[in-house]
């Protein structure tokens, strides 16, 4: 039975969004999720804590964020849109441990955030992405300075098979060898269209990814090597070889010779390279570029 003196975050924030009149934008991929009942189970696929600090990136309605606040330590929301203001001072209303910070996700320094709301405390992330800018907040979150425990997302179908596909497949792309990189991606729950409010024209999957908890590999330079994964996959047409005398200004020669220092086939395309592989590259390029004095050079 409902409580009206006390309503539940769904009950409070269809209440807020219809007394101040808030129409979604297409734009910023506002497709709510207001079930709490689904929530509830989103939130339990999970496993959040009462020890988690979590980052929810877009926090729409507020429903979800109610609902860890209740479940978790502390929660920071990262809302672009400030239509949502006084929605979200609504529903979480009361509070204390949930806390709204308006800006661009995209743009916002992640590290600085999560350090001043969670100390030196580690942190994970949980959220229903916009799905227009999914790939670049996964990459942002899995490559950040301080790295969260895990990242459990929403996200369209079409990229959590992207996410989770492996070497060799038509799929495997720079984003997951970069994700693959930090953790393990596995799907919690297939999410309907109409579970949405409004429903989007894609399906939907939670997916989770729990950082390894022992690095699958160690680069000598993870800028090298995050920078090397974009190259590999950016002229998927191209050999490898031919993509890094794009990328890190190689001649023919100096590109067969890193590769082969790497045990790598010269003739090879990126795609078909294991992170291990990746790795090695990487790691020659470094060597390569040291022998060279270019170290630092390109980047100026
Ligand atoms: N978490 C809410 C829910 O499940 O109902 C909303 C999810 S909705 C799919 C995505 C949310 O992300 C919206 O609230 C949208 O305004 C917000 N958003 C879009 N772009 C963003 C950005 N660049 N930075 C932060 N939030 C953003």
């Amino acid at each position: 039975m409902t409580d009206y003196m006390n309503p539940s975050p769904e009950l409070h924030a269809r209440v807020a969004l219809e007394k101040y009149g808030f129409r979604n934008t297409h734009s910023l991929g506002q497709n709510f999720l207001l079930d709490e009942g689904l929530l509830e189970r989103l939130l339990e696929l999970c496993g959040v804590r009462d020890t988690d600090n979590v980052l929810e990136i877009g926090p729409g309605a507020g429903v979800m964020t109610a609902l860890m606040s209740l479940r978790c330590r502390r929660v920071l929301a990262v809302e672009v849109d400030r239509g949502l203001e006084r929605v979200l001072g609504d529903v979480l209303a009361g509070r204390e441990n949930a806390r709204v910070v308006f800006a661009d996700a995209m743009k916002a320094d992640v590290a600085a955030l999560t350090g001043e709301a969670f100390g030196d405390e580690p942190w994970r992330v949980v959220a229903n992405l916009p799905y227009y800018i999914t790939a670049d907040i996964v990459l942002r979150l899995v490559t950040a300075r301080r790295l969260p425990d895990s990242v459990a997302v929403m996200v369209q179908k079409e990229a959590a098979e992207r996410i989770m596909s492996h070497h060799g497949q038509k799929q495997w792309c720079a984003l997951a060898a970069t994700v693959q990189s930090y953790g393990q991606p596995r799907v919690l729950a297939d999410v309907p269209p109409d579970a949405f409010d409004p429903p989007p024209h894609v399906q939907s999957q939670f997916i989770v990814i729990e950082r390894h908890p022992e690095p699958v590999v160690t680069p000598r330079d993870p800028q090298i090597y995050l920078r090397l994964i974009n190259a590999a996959f950016a002229m998927r047409r191209k050999t490898l070889a031919n993509n890094l005398k794009a990328a890190f200004g190689l001649d023919n020669d100096d590109a067969r010779v890193v590769l082969r220092a790497a045990g790598v086939d010269e003739r090879v395309r990126g795609e078909a390279l294991t992170l291990q592989e990746l790795c090695r590259v990487a790691d020659g390029l470094v060597a390569y570029r040291r022998e060279e004095g270019t170290g630092n050079r390109e980047q100026e």
